[in-house]
């Protein structure tokens, strides 16, 4: 945008310094260009009313055309609340109540006056009321022309300034009148003319002020498509130059690799891990620095994946690491990868916190010297003596709980030669966010499950229904099977949850008397977690009682229950993460969801859906959408998901456009140096001077 959208706000008509303030402390409107990027959030259509007869209770939001007949203050104190009746033009009434401002509405409220009322409509005893609706009257909606008016979002401090959404419209219309020649395009005109565009201008107009339906959507099209085209140009320019930047060493040698693929694959790998291991081996060979995210549902076989990559670099003298988040998980990674290690007499070591001095001196020697070519382990890895020889490979799993800073100590030690980078993660993540998120690293996705594994059998039961899910628990126990009992754990309510975590397990002594129960959670030490979880991997212990340590990772191949109390209390994502816990073995398996009777909307949303599908990206992408972006990933990263107006759980397909549309421009023009890329260029420098800083995710 130009110098002129720098201007300050205090300087349009009708503003001045005392609104000015407001505008930046409540809304953070400082510039003409940030008022005009304050969309209406929802529009009232002028062409739609409906009839107090045919309101219903079910609608959300509608919009009524009456007259107001007689208004009156009721209750006295805190209870007082202003009460008028609307009449249509049919003759029907329905009350309009205010709880809050009853003086100032009491003395604005006009009788006998015509107004468009908008508003919930809810039912009492037979007749309809609307409270805190929103009004206009009807005089004044006829002297404007548009049909589908802008409803602006403003704050209780705002409206208790007169600053309501029709005086932001005002504002804004009054802001238009000067802006309009001073609005410049930011689109190329190939981009324009390819994804038949609305010009900027056109589109500015018509956000605020729509002619015409087809205008509106036009606009909206228009915006969206620049906001995500914007976002994926940077992501793909930091991926270039990240390209150019970084090399990387040329794994090239594969005899080992080979030698595994023939002799001691006990299973062949599914298409999705072909797929997955040529992208990688690619990446090996090409020269530059890898740096990949691989997504794979639990149990889609990622491990033997991250082994296969570390071959490569073994068979190129390179050595590689694998860090994982908790000791657990480092643990079951190591024997997931020793068993295929051993069959090659590969020399493979594991380094966490509790690796006894003695031992790591002998491991810190070997990875010095070269001898050890891979090392699975924790946080334990980073630290300073931890040296390499040529570390040429990282893989990290479930990296959201690594922080950056951890990440790139594990990069620098290789002072010569940035190693590879594989991130592997278990969560999966909807492609739109992915592509927002992740957009600058290369993605693989496992999507496939090994051939044969039966799919979990999911269900919901009330607690009423315990004693028949008990003796269920009881027959697949006779059968030689497992169970995990798991219980939510949420930290606010910490204490609490303990005590049902404590309560529950001596239930489950009482309810099993004659199998061994095992106990873990959060509070106990490593090692009595460690002693715990061992006991049931040995199947000396037959049910695990725990809260959601368990979540990540861990392997019991014979537990094939999956009890989940109070499951209304967990994430859609985090269920499923708990029902990847079981299935991993040749069993039938079974997800059993307890609850009470009273469940929310959403409750039962996340029910339903676990029980109708397996499919980990198809419950992202639901999660996504009950929760909205920014909780999925955690406020950390949630400024990327501010967006002004595109959403990315609903315009996956205008993200996949705009981002092709990035990549078009890019290959043609990486520096964007050519005259029709103009407006591109000048609309990034105008972006960077007061836009945060896009630092990397990974
Ligand atoms: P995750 O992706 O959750 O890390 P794992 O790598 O632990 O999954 O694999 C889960 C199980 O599936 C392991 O027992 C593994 O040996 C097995 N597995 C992996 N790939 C295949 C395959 N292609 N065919 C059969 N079994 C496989
Ligand atoms: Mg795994």
């Amino acid at each position: 945008m130009s110098n002129f959208f720098h201007t300050k706000i205090e300087f349009l008509k009708g503003v001045g310094p005392q609104r000015a303030e407001l505008l930046q402390k409540e809304l953070n409107i400082y510039t003409y260009g940030d008022l005009i990027q304050h969309y209406p959030f929802r529009y009232l259509d002028r062409t739609q009313f409906y009839k107090i007869a045919e309101l219903d209770e079910s609608m959300p939001y509608v919009q009524v055309r009456g007259r107001v007949r007689g208004k009156e203050v009721l209750g006295e104190g805190r209870k007082q609340r202003l009460a008028a009746t609307l009449v249509d033009e049919a003759g029907s009434e329905m009350d309009l109540v205010w709880f809050k401002g009853v003086k100032w509405m009491q003395k604005t409220l006009k009788n006998h006056t015509d107004y468009i009322v908008f508003g919930k409509p809810t039912a009492f005893n037979g007749k309809f009321s609307m409270a805190h609706p929103e009004l206009e009257e009807l005089a004044e909606e006829k002297q404007t022309t548009a049909f589908l008016q802008p409803v602006y979002h403003t704050t209780e401090k705002l409206k208790a300034f007169r600053v309501e959404s029709k005086t932001i419209s005002r504002m804004m219309e009054m802001l238009l009148k000067v802006a309009v020649p001073n609005i410049q395009e930011t689109l190329s005109p190939e981009l324009i003319d390819h994804y038949r565009l609305m010009s900027k201008r056109d589109a500015l107009i018509n956000i605020h002020f729509p002619q015409s339906v087809e205008k509106y959507n036009a606009a909206k099209f228009r915006l969206k498509f620049e906001e995500l085209f914007y976002i994926q140009l940077r992501l793909l320019r930091q991926k270039t130059v990240r390209r150019a930047d970084l090399a990387g060493q040329v794994f090239k040698q594969v005899p080992t690799v080979t030698e595994f693929y023939k002799n001691h694959m006990t299973f062949d790998l599914t298409n999705a891990q072909k797929r997955v291991v040529k992208e990688i081996h690619k990446d090996l060979t090409a020269g530059k620095q890898m740096n990949r995210l691989l997504q794979g549902d639990v149990g889609s076989g990622k491990t033997i994946v991250a082994f296969i990559t570390m071959l490569i670099a073994a068979d190129n003298g390179a050595q590689s690491v694998l860090m994982a988040p908790t000791e657990i998980l480092a643990d079951q990674h190591y024997t997931g990868l020793k068993e295929f290690a051993d069959r090659l007499g590969i020399n493979i070591g594991k380094l966490t916190g509790s690796t006894k001095t003695k031992d790591r001196k002998v491991l810190h020697e070997q990875l010095r010297s070269g001898d050890m070519k891979m090392i699975v382990g924790t946080h334990a890895l980073l630290e300073d003596v931890v040296q390499f020889q040529n570390l040429g490979l990282c893989i990290v799993d479930e990296q959201h709980r690594f922080g950056v800073e951890q990440r790139s100590k594990l990069w620098r030690k290789n002072p010569r030669i940035i190693p590879h980078v594989l991130v592997m993660t278990a969560t999966p993540i909807p492609r739109t966010l992915a592509m927002t998120l992740y957009g600058d690293l290369d993605v693989s996705v496992i999507d496939e499950m090994p051939a044969g594994r039966k799919e979990i059998v999911t269900v919901h039961r009330f607690d009423s229904h315990r004693l028949r899910v008990f003796q269920f628990v009881r027959d697949q126990i006779k059968l030689g099977r497992q169970v995990y009992i798991v219980y939510p754990l949420i930290e606010e309510s910490e204490g609490m949850d303990y005590k049902d975590l404590t309560d529950g397990y001596e239930s489950i002594r009482r309810a099993f008397p004659e199998n061994q129960v095992s106990m873990v959670h959060g509070k106990l030490k490593a090692q009595d977690k460690d002693y715990e979880m061992q006991r049931f991997v040995r199947n000396e212990t037959q049910i695990m009682v725990a809260t959601t340590v368990i979540e990540v990772g861990v392997n019991v191949p014979n537990a094939s229950v999956m009890i989940i109390e109070s499951a209304e209390r967990f994430g859609l994502s985090q269920l499923h993460q708990l029902r990847g816990r079981v299935g991993r073995g040749a069993e039938q398996s079974y997800c059993i969801l307890m609850t009470g009777y009273k469940l929310s909307k959403d409750s039962k949303t996340r029910l339903e859906t676990m029980v109708r599908t397996n499919n980990g990206f198809e419950i992202a992408d639901i999660d996504l959408k009950l929760r909205g972006p920014g909780d999925l990933m955690g406020t950390q990263q949630s400024g990327v998901l501010d967006l002004l107006i595109a959403d990315l759980a609903k315009d996956a397909p205008i993200l996949q456009e705009s981002r092709a549309a990035a990549q078009r421009v890019l290959n043609e023009d990486p520096q964007l140096e050519q005259p029709q890329n103009q407006n591109i260029l000048r609309h990034i420098k105008s972006l960077s001077v007061n836009t945060v800083n896009w630092s990397r995710i990974s």
